[in-house]
């Protein structure tokens, strides 16, 4: 599988892998932080609030804008300004694959 479509699952539901990284980084706006910078989280409900397996499926927001587009070295892919420009150029500027913009609030 293409390497840029392998780590782009990971941006997603991500919160035990977030857990696990020292370094994490978004595609967004390609920039690089640590996993206990990231205070956003998307996905629970009031109903599986208390549930361990409903909290590690979590998708992290970056912290700098954001975006649900937070990938943590934990992934297996390394984290550094190069691989995330590539993301960013793959996802968020449509060269491979078409996708709906996200909502700007
Ligand atoms: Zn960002």
């Amino acid at each position: 599988m293409n390497e840029l479509l392998a780590a782009y699952r990971y941006t997603s539901n991500n919160h035990a892998q977030i857990e696990a990284s020292k370094v994490c980084g978004c595609c967004n706006c390609v920039e690089i932080f640590r996993p206990d910078e990231i205070v956003g989280w998307t996905g629970l409900t009031v109903q599986d609030m208390d549930d361990p397996k409903a909290i590690g499926r979590q998708t992290a927001m970056c912290p700098r804008c954001g975006s649900e587009a937070v990938l943590g070295d934990g992934c297996g892919f390394p984290i550094n300004a190069g691989f995330l420009a590539r993301m960013n150029e793959a996802w968020f500027q449509r060269t491979m694959i078409h996708r709906p913009a996200p909502k700007k609030s």
